[in-house]
């Protein structure tokens, strides 16, 4: 009898070479021996997927989207095919197959598409023979069977979405790091793996700029309750596992501290200060599909007002000339950009009902004298926009200030 079924994705670094795939055998093999049935999900080898981007670039500067959706999901393809030799070398009898194959539909946004159907049947059915079933990450097909991409990391989406269907006791995450940190362990050199964390407060890690997880795989996965087990690949000790909050961690004010140096800001200095402005602006930047992040609009004492934003740097052009139009329509200033800058957050449950957390966040910062320029919160997180230069030791100063080094979880 079957202890039940695992899911296991491994990451592009796991899966780097032919050691590697070797190496991702063996552990595969050791959990179908251990008593469960397990399906692994892959991502293509090491870089695979940005230089099959490059070589689309070499071609035109704007690939089609559905022929680069063609190209790149041929990563995967390759890492699954290799991956189920491997363990079939070792005696243990495996399938593979591509996102098509076990009925993963899509929309049609290509290179970003979301999952609208999965009918598992072919992966119940070969489970059932006892083989192990391994699926190219990244990749579905809309209705009309061309083949679609889930987004940059999009593997991880794949597997959490299979894990929902196929109803998977754990959905774990290979990568070659232990686990979540508390904040990056090349920035903090006392940083700490953090045993448990709540989806949201692992949704906004990783919005932030926590590079480890893809953030719409774990809003699929809060939404259907997935659990979700990050560790690494190349060590036996279990990660960070992620799962609905339990009343235990409201204990812990502040989870981790996150950095985002991918960000600029823009501002439309002299706004005309009248109903509707703000309306105009933004929706101009949404119909352009700019995401904005942080919003500051001051007082107005003389019927202007400046308000300034964050973009992410990839949208600044867009940005820019969306700005400068409206702030010629609607009668305001210059529009000003300042590419120097970085976000450091704060996250954790506990900022719910505990106080002072962000005075607390504000006085480490003034201690290493860096100036703060913007500032949000939420329930559960507070950024603070600081210059890019001194973001790293924005960072530093948080983890000290919260003790995030030595507390346990
Ligand atoms: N190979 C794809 C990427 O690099 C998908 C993934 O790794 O999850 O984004
Ligand atoms: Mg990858």
């Amino acid at each position: 009898m079957s202890k039940g079924i695992i899911v296991q994705k491994y990451g592009g670094t796991s899966v780097a070479d032919i050691a590697r795939i070797q190496n991702v055998a063996k552990r595969v093999v050791e959990t179908k021996r251990s008593g469960y049935d397990v399906v692994v999900i892959v991502s293509a080898l090491g870089h695979t997927t940005d230089e099959l981007i490059d070589l689309a670039l070499k071609i035109t500067t704007n690939p089609p989207d559905r022929e680069l959706d063609m190209l790149i999901s041929t990563g995967e393809q390759v890492s699954s095919a290799l991956l189920a030799m491997a363990i079939d070398r070792l005696g243990v009898e495996a399938i593979s197959f591509t996102g098509a194959q076990v009925g993963i539909i899509t929309d049609n946004s290509f290179t970003k598409a979301r999952i609208i159907d999965i009918n598992a049947k072919r992966i119940g059915e070969e489970l059932e023979k006892g083989k192990i079933v391994i699926v190219a990450g990244f990749q579905g097909v809309n209705i009309k069977q061309d083949i679609t991409t889930l987004g940059r990391g999009g593997s991880n989406l794949t597997a959490v979405a299979l894990a929902k269907v196929i109803d998977a006791v754990m959905c774990e995450m290979y990568t070659d790091v232990e686990g979540v940190f508390t904040a990056d362990p090349r920035i903090v050199k006392n940083a700490r793996k953090i045993n448990k964390l709540s989806y949201e407060e692992m949704f906004e890690l990783a919005s932030l700029g926590a590079q480890i997880l893809q953030p719409r795989s774990i809003e699929f996965a809060m939404k259907f309750g997935v659990p979700i087990h990050v560790r690494s690949s190349f060590s036996k000790h279990s990660g960070t596992i992620i799962s609905k909050e339990v009343k235990t961690m409201e204990h812990i004010v502040v989870s981790g501290v996150a950095l985002n140096k991918d960000e600029a800001k823009i501002t439309i200095c002299d706004v005309p200060d009248k109903p509707g402005i703000a309306a105009k602006i933004f929706k101009h930047l949404a119909k352009e599909n700019v995401n904005v992040d942080m919003i500051i609009q001051n007082v107005s004492r003389t019927g202007s007002t400046d308000l300034s934003f964050t973009v992410p740097a990839g949208d600044l052009n867009k940005t820019i000339k969306v700005s400068n139009s409206i702030a010629g329509k609607v009668g305001a200033g210059d529009v000003t950009v300042d590419k120097d800058i970085a976000k450091v957050s704060i996250v954790g449950i506990g900022m719910r009902s505990h106080s002072g957390v962000a005075a607390n966040m504000f006085e480490a910062l003034a201690d290493k004298k860096i100036n703060i320029e913007m500032i949000s919160t939420s329930e559960i997180k507070i950024s603070c926009v600081v210059k890019k230069s001194l973001g790293e030791a924005a960072v530093r100063a948080i983890h000290d200030k919260f003790k995030l080094g030595k507390s346990k979880r």
